[in-house]
């Protein structure tokens, strides 16, 4: 039995693994499909002190080291049934049943689909999620990007340098990313901006060919011939597990700053917990806090310890 098993490996999981080992507390980490989560599948990071400019995936890199050499056992392994309400908790995996005294949730979020006809029937063949993981395959060609957040703005600039046209598909007629970052992307020439039509389907043969938009006012249909498609319209929290088990508020799961849930020695930190703002800097801040509230929860509960 472990003290604490940290369901996630992403800055939330792999900040809150570094903290319990240094606390003494016994500690295994499931890291999912992701060790490193969404950080390890950004481009650059520009906004985590300390880096002026780091590639995500070394700042993933560099935590993941951090939580080996602090002697973490983490395994690549999803949490697929939870048992919690005991003292003692039920982590079931596909491989492997694990039990702790306390567990904390960090399993992020994903991205969110557009749910219209030939998003799934073209996954894979041109439908991507991840301009930093599938830019490199549109060298040289015509992409859309569908969003209007940080996100979807940062990986038009980020497909700009690689692809010959780049365009920004978005619902409203502002974007809501932030001010530098839109002024960077007006900066490129390669990148169009459409706004206020909303994604009808995406069209293809073998490949995604064309992406087919309706005007929201007047319903006009307008075709985009394009070889890509990117989708950055928000994320959904990895809480799908949690049903039923814990109050969760649009999916996501609700605890204060100390990241203590409605279940005793059940914690939820990063992306997956309710709060204002979803970023490194937070998640990692949510991890160091719930630790810090699980030990504190095993002194205190001396029939868990
Ligand atoms: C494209 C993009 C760019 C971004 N850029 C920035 C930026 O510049 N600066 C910034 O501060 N933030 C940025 N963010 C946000 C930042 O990446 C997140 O806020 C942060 O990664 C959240 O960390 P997390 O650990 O809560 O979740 P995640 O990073 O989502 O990690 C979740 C972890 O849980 C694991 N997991 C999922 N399901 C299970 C399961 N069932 N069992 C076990 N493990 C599971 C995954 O494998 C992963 O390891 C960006 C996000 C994206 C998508």
């Amino acid at each position: 039995m472990y003290d604490v098993l940290i369901s996630g490996g992403g800055p939330a999981g792999m900040t809150a693994a570094i903290y319990a080992a240094r606390a003494g507390l016994s500690t295994l980490m499931l890291t999912g499909p992701a060790q490193g989560g969404q950080v390890a599948y950004t481009n650059v990071v520009e906004n985590y002190p300390g880096f002026s400019s780091v590639y995500g995936f070394d700042l993933a890199q560099k935590l993941a080291q951090h939580v080996d050499s602090a002697g973490v056992k983490a395994v690549a392994e999803s949490a697929e049934s939870l048992e919690l309400s005991g003292p003692v908790k039920t982590v079931r995996s596909n491989q492997t049943t694990y039990s702790a005294k306390a567990v904390i949730l960090a399993q992020g979020t994903e991205r969110r689909k557009l749910n219209v006809p030939g998003e799934t029937e073209f996954a894979g063949r041109g439908v991507s999620y991840c301009a930093t993981c599938d830019g490199n395959f549109f060298r040289n060609k015509t992409v859309a990007v569908i969003g209007g957040g940080n996100t979807a703005v940062g990986d038009a600039i980020e497909l700009s340098a690689l692809c010959k046209k780049v365009f920004v598909v978005n619902r409203g007629e502002k974007l809501r990313a932030m001010e530098y970052l839109v002024d960077r992307a007006k900066e490129h020439d390669n990148i169009e901006f459409v706004f206020r039509h909303v994604t009808e389907e995406i069209r293809g043969s073998s490949q995604v060919e064309h992406l087919v938009l309706k005007q929201r006012e007047s319903g006009t249909e307008k075709i985009l011939d394009v070889d890509g498609v990117f989708v950055a319209i928000g994320v959904l929290p990895n809480t799908g597990l949690l049903e039923g088990i814990l109050p969760l508020k649009d999916g996501f799961a609700e605890a204060p700053e100390t990241c203590e849930t409605s279940i005793p020695g059940v914690f939820a930190a990063g992306d997956l917990r309710r709060k204002a703002l979803y970023q490194i800097v937070t998640a990692v801040a949510d991890g160091a806090n719930a630790a810090h509230s699980a030990l504190l929860y095993l002194q205190n509960h001396p029939a868990a310890k």
